[in-house]
Order: C-alpha cells, then sequence, then structure tokens
C-alpha cells in the first residue's frame, strides 16, 4: 500500500466516524509524508491543526491508520506547506491559545462521543432522516430512499444516488440503513463504502473463497454500497460483483449504490453492471439553493454554544455554494473561533477564515446587493422596483434583478417573488425565462448584464 492508499483508507474510515465538519476541518489538506517501518510523519498545514491532531485526535488516528496497517507504530505531526497551498501567515490569534484547554470536559482523546459506529452494520446514528433538510435539489433522493425503506427489496431495486462531492449521499444512505434497522430492528443491514467492498471482494478471491464472500453478502437484506464509482476499470471486482449483485436481487435482497456520477457516466464500467444499476430507480442531488443552505446552517447552529446570528449564517450560506460539507466545514471553523475569543467575528474575520479554509468569499454576493447594484446600474430606486408598477423603464430592472437572483445567487422562485414585494413565484419564472431568452438574441443587453455583473462582483 503507497503512503497516498494508506491515508485515503484511514481518512474514509474516520471520515464515517467523526462529525463532517470536523473531518474537514482537521483533515483536509493533511498527508502521509514518510513511513519509516511504521513510523509515520503526518504533513499537517498548520500548527493549530497539529495540536488539535495530537491532542485530540491522535489515537483515533493511530487506530484508523492500524485497522489498514497492523504495522504502523507511531505517528508524528509535521508543519508543511504541502501538499496544499498554505495559507499565507498563520493567524497569532488562533495559536494564542492551547486549543486543548478549551475542549469541553470530557472530550479528551477518542472519548468523544462521535466515535459509535455499529459494528455489525457499519452504520453511524447520527445520519437520520431526521436531521437531513430537504429541499428541490435532493427531493426525489429523498422521497426514493424513504419509499426504499418501507418497501425493501420490492419498488425500487436497486436504488442508485447520485451526485456531487460532499452533497448528502453518504448521509442518505445511512439514514436508510438507520430508518430500516428501526422499523425492523430483525433485518440484517450492511452499509460500506465501495473500497472495502472491493478489498473484501479481493482478499476473497486471493483466499480462492469466492463462494464464501457470496454467501456471506446474500445475507443481508439490505445491502448499502457508497461512492460505486471506484469500482470503474477493476475488471476482476466487476466480474464478481456482478455475480454478487444478481444473487442478491434474485433473493430480493434491497441494494442501494452511491456514486459521484450517474451509470451512464461512469468509465470503464462493464455493459452488463450499468444496465443492472439502471435497472431500478436513479435519482439525483444537485447543489443545494441559498435558502437550502441557510436552512442546512440554521439546523446545524442551533444548540451550539454560543449560537452564531443570523447575519453571519446568511454571510456563510451565500460565501460556500455548493458543497454542504464545506458548508458545515465553514460554519465549524466560525464556531471554533468564536470558542476561543469569546465574541462573534466580524464578516472581515468570517471572510479570512473561508479563505484560510479554500472557500471562495471572494465571489460573495447577496441578494441585497444584487438589488442595490441593479437600482444605482438603471437609475431607480429600490421602492420603485418593489412596487407593482408596470412602467418599461421599471419592469425591465426588476426583472433583470429577478433574474440575476436565480442565475447567479441561486435563489429559488418562491424567495425571489417573495423578495420583490410578495409577489407569486410564477411572476419570478416568468421573469427569468424572459430574460434567458432575450439574452440569447440581444447583445445589447448581454453586454448590459456583463456590464452589471462587473459592477456587482467587483465593487
Ligand atoms: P457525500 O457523501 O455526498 O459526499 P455527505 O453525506 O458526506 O456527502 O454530506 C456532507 C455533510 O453534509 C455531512 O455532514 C452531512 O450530514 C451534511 N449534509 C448533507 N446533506 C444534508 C442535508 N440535506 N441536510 C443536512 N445535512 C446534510
Ligand atoms: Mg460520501
Amino acid at each position: 500500500m503507497t503512503n497516498e492508499e494508506l491515508w485515503r483508507s484511514a481518512l474514509t474510515e474516520m471520515e464515517l466516524t467523526i462529525s463532517k465538519a470536523n473531518f474537514i476541518t482537521w483533515f483536509k489538506n493533511t498527508a502521509i509524508a514518510h513511513n519509516e517501518n511504521g513510523v509515520i510523519t503526518v504533513n499537517v498545514p498548520n500548527a493549530f491543526t497539529k495540536e488539535w491532531l495530537e491532542n485530540k485526535y491522535h489515537k483515533f488516528i493511530l487506530r484508523s491508520l492500524r485497522l489498514n496497517s497492523p504495522e504502523v507504530r507511531s505517528i508524528a505531526y509535521s508543519i508543511s506547506a504541502s501538499p496544499q497551498k498554505q495559507a499565507s501567515t498563520p493567524d497569532p490569534f488562533l495559536l494564542k491559545k492551547r486549543p486543548s484547554t478549551d475542549l469541553p470536559p470530557g472530550e479528551e482523546q477518542l472519548e468523544f462521543q462521535e466515535f459509535n459506529v455499529d459494528k455489525e452494520t457499519n452504520l453511524n446514528p447520527r445520519y437520520t432522516f431526521s436531521n437531513f433538510i430537504v429541499g428541490s435539489f435532493n427531493e426525489l433522493a429523498h422521497a426514493a430512499a424513504q419509499s426504499v425503506v418501507k418497501n425493501i427489496g420490492t419498488i425500487y431495486n436497486p436504488l442508485f444516488i447520485y451526485g456531487g462531492v460532499g452533497l448528502g449521499k453518504t448521509h442518505l444512505l445511512q439514514a436508510i440503513g438507520n430508518e430500516a434497522k428501526k422499523l425492523n430492528p430483525a433485518l440484517r443491514v450492511r452499509y460500506l463504502s465501495s473500497e472495502t467492498f472491493t478489498n473484501d471482494l479481493i482478499a476473497a478471491i486471493q483466499n480462492n473463497e469466492p463462494q464464501k464472500f457470496k454467501d456471506r453478502y446474500r445475507t443481508f437484506d439490505l445491502l448499502i454500497i457508497d461512492d460505486i464509482q471506484f469500482i470503474a476499470g477493476k475488471a476482476r471486482t466487476q466480474e464478481e460483483f456482478f455475480h454478487t449483485f444478481n444473487t442478491l436481487y434474485e433473493h430480493n435482497k434491497q441494494v442501494v449504490f452511491s456514486s459521484d456520477r450517474p451509470p451512464k457516466s461512469i468509465q470503464d464500467l462493464e455493459e452488463r453492471l450499468r444496465s443492472r444499476f439502471e435497472a431500478g430507480l436513479i435519482a439525483d442531488i444537485s447543489d443545494p439553493d441559498y435558502e437550502t443552505r441557510l436552512a442546512i446552517l440554521k439546523s446545524k447552529a442551533a444548540n451550539k454554544t454560543p449560537e452564531p446570528d443570523l447575519e453571519l449564517l446568511e454571510y456563510i450560506a451565500s460565501a460556500v455554494e455548493k458543497n454542504i460539507r464545506e458548508l458545515e466545514g465553514a460554519l465549524n471553523s466560525v464556531l471554533v473561533r468564536m470558542r476561543t475569543s469569546g465574541r462573534t467575528p466580524s464578516l472581515e474575520e468570517v471572510k479570512q477564515i473561508l479563505a484560510q479554509i479554500n472557500t471562495k468569499p471572494q465571489k460573495v454576493i447577496t441578494a441585497s446587493k444584487i438589488i442595490k447594484e441593479v437600482c444605482v446600474f438603471y437609475d431607480t430606486t429600490e421602492k420603485h422596483l418593489f412596487e407593482r408598477s408596470r412602467r418599461r423603464e421599471i419592469v425591465k430592472p426588476r426583472q433583470i434583478a429577478m433574474y440575476l437572483l436565480r442565475e447567479d445567487f441561486r435563489g429559488s422562485y418562491p424567495y425571489i417573488g417573495q423578495k420583490f414585494g410578495g409577489r407569486d413565484h410564477t411572476t419570478a419564472i416568468h421573469a427569468f425565462e424572459k430574460i434567458s431568452r432575450d439574452l440569447k438574441k440581444d447583445q445589447k443587453l448581454a453586454d448590459e448584464i456583463k456590464l452589471l455583473k462587473d459592477h456587482i462582483y467587483n465593487s
């Protein structure tokens, strides 16, 4: 196993057992630098991370590494700019205190609560339907997941959920397992990453026991395999997997997959396996819109002490656009900062924190900013924009503002309608569609909007 593979396996293990927010905060941009006869050096991006890993996660890391490579003896942490671009200067504010003294009592090494994955099912109880926020971006996947839980092996088999990184696939898959187990404790459920599945399979092939492998997998009523795209290009694994899958299917066992792309886009996948994946239900998860991002942040920030205020959450929701994992990571970093300083950071400080964790705060725009710039550009006022006037010189900027709120800000139609004096969502849809259409044939309008965007992003 190369250092990279070893670290990746350990990370996969750890990712499952600690919260994603912690995971991204403490393990992003880490790597194994050397491994000399089991003496491992882990590169970390800054002194703060080094302290936390040493003081809080050390045993946990050691244990995760040993699961994959029993000969690991010890770990040292070393601050290094590589393999990633490091934030230019270490933050003296963050380094001032020893973070270990800030840990809540009872949260020392490895004893933290999060470490409670069920050995038999491999499920982490913290992933449930009740803390999974549903919006238009994931409602199909969510509905399909719920339906599968109630109809194991009968309706949608297999269920194939796909979507980009950090958008909730693992959460949803685990929730399926947890809920199914809750409804029927006798149900035999197993969750695993496709890497674990592949490793099991390779071991079975090497030990000449493929039948044993098949028999074992056949005992599960609900088999959940995460990130199946990693099976791509592995011919022997696919071959065995095909047979295992057929066996399960013939016995009406439910299978659920996730992937970062739909089956048809997985390269180097055997055709017969692809058609199996496509035979059930395929549901996608797309990017969450602004309101959903805010709703997710609100729910994750609730009951946290200190609880961040709404403005701060709105700011994070508009800065971190795509990925729910990064959204949580950003919130977590801000919470750490609040805890160490005992006060709410200014928006400027939050911007810096976000810059440190490599999100793209420079592109931060808010709904108010868009509206304000549209008014300046077309020499009108917000009051005019929001009122019911149908005058052409008002209608156009209003529609453009609505268009930008949708296109650049990813606001939902009801949100946009609401924002503009409580109009119906169909007005927002109409505005968006009209401007989109006009843009294609009206070069002058296209230039105007380009200029307007320059103002919005660069002023
Ligand atoms: P993926 O497997 O798609 O990469 P995860 O399931 O690991 O993403 O999700 C990343 C983080 O975001 C997790 O901590 C998860 O709990 C959280 N998350 C994702 N989607 C939602 C959602 N709809 N509601 C609440 N939390 C979510
Ligand atoms: Mg995942």
